[in-house]
């Protein structure tokens, strides 16, 4: 063994390369599809019975009453707590348990968890139990290593990120579990590249627009009003005045990739007319039209701005277009957030990705949110970051898949920031 501490924990790392392995496995075989929110209690189990033997507090936590919360699928979360041998910060890493619908186009069973080509296949592989199995690892090789750590290590499984994290990181962060005094440093070992550290995420506003009409016999359309044409005016006026500006806006967020550095919008979906029950369309002139936007928020807007400019695209048309009426309705909100690159959980990160992989890493911040936004709005705790071994394009994909090495290394570089973090050393 090296006299290195360092080198030693690194040295544990390694010889446990097929124990990792093995417990990646293990977690993808817990079908933690969400939704619904399948097994989300053997998953939170098999997390706390492992760490209890390393004499973790373990508590299960039920986010009673969440979105999706029933007798069938309760979102139980795991929170494991391990105290060191003198007072100091604690480090707590954070994955959520749920996993997308496997969907088609699998070539391999996505919950058999087969090993191929120096990769581990399944659901969730990338996104993100080899993240949660890497920081296993990572903490209990620290442990193992005897040396004698001040602080406290903390490590939980969480449902829900997938909806929205409802049942999971919003609800434990409501309830303290995430506060300053608790909790000092958090990485959340999202799938974003081995040698990236996320410091944050763009914000997202969802609303429905409903335009509204006039039902009238379809062979006679001069005596209804069609909210359909309605909500072309709308389309128009958004690819003509809205979108044009929003592809002029870009972030100081270094945002990957680049051209979600601009603010965006999607149409989501747009529904318009009768129903067609018999796969039959109705003669009949639309009286409602819905359409359902995302618009993704840079960190220098303001989401009232964001939703005002909607807004008075829409009152335009009211005094331009005769006829036009519409409702909107706020479906879902998230404000964009981002960590200090030069705090304390990206600093030593950073550093451990110079000395395992011994090149610089790159800041980024995700084009989508994750679960940091309720670390940072609710917990109010800064000092969080991402940073694990999947590769971002992989999540939710078929045939997803994480590298074993990529796994190997991101458990060294978890390691060696968990162990500078709690020395202060970051
Ligand atoms: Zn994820």
């Amino acid at each position: 063994m090296s006299a290195d501490p360092t080198q030693q924990v690194f040295q544990m790392i390694d010889a446990r390369r097929d124990e990792l392995i093995e417990l990646t496995r293990e977690l993808i075989r817990i079908p933690t599809v969400n939704p619904p929110g399948d097994a989300y209690q053997p998953c939170a189990e098999f997390i706390g019975r492992r760490l209890a033997k390393r004499g973790f507090a373990v508590e299960y936590v039920h986010a009673a009453g969440t979105p999706g919360d029933t007798t069938r699928h309760p979102r139980i979360n795991v929170v494991a707590r391990r105290e060191g041998d003198a007072p100091g910060p604690c480090v707590h890493f954070n994955s959520h348990i749920d996993v997308v619908q496997a969907g088609a186009g699998w070539t391999l069973d996505p919950f058999a968890a087969i090993v191929k080509d120096g990769m581990v296949y399944g659901r969730g592989a990338c996104d993100m139990k080899g993240g949660l199995a890497a920081s296993i690892i990572a903490v209990e090789a620290l442990i193992d290593c005897g040396a004698h750590l001040p602080g406290t290590l903390e490590i939980s499984g969480t449902a829900d990120e997938e909806t929205g994290g409802y049942g999971g990181v919003h609800y434990l962060a409501q309830r303290g579990w995430f506060s300053p005094g608790r909790v000092d440093h958090v990485i959340i070992p999202e799938p974003l590249n081995v040698d990236r550290v996320c410091i944050g995420h763009r914000g997202v506003w969802w609303a429905e627009i409903e335009t509204l009409g006039r039902m009238a016999h379809g062979s006679m359309p001069f005596l209804g009003d069609c909210a359909v044409r309605h909500m072309n005016a709308v389309i128009d006026r958004l690819e003509r005045d809205l979108y044009p500006r929003l592809a002029a806006r870009c972030t100081d967020m270094p945002v990957v990739p680049s051209g979600a550095r601009h603010a965006t919008l999607n149409i989501n979906s747009v529904h318009g007319g009768a129903a067609e029950p018999c796969g039959y369309p109705a003669p009949c002139v639309p009286d409602s039209c819905r359409m359902v936007i995302d618009r993704r928020v840079l960190i220098e807007e303001n989401l009232d701005g964001v939703k005002a400019e909607v807004r008075d695209l829409l009152e335009q048309l009211v005094r331009d277009r005769p006829g036009f009426a519409y409702r909107i309705r706020d479906i879902f909100e998230v404000q964009p957030t981002m960590a200090d690159r030069n705090g304390p959980v990206a600093r030593s990160t950073a550093a451990a990705i110079r000395r395992v992989i011994g090149r610089d890493p790159e800041f980024i911040c995700s084009p989508g949110t994750y679960d940091q936004k309720h670390i940072d709005r609710i917990g109010k705790l800064r000092d969080c970051i991402a940073y694990g071994p999947g590769i971002l394009d992989i999540a939710h994909q078929a045939d997803e898949f994480v590298r074993i090495d990529d796994m190997v290394n991101s458990a060294k570089v978890m390691a060696m920031a968990a162990r500078s973090l709690l020395l202060g050393a970051a």
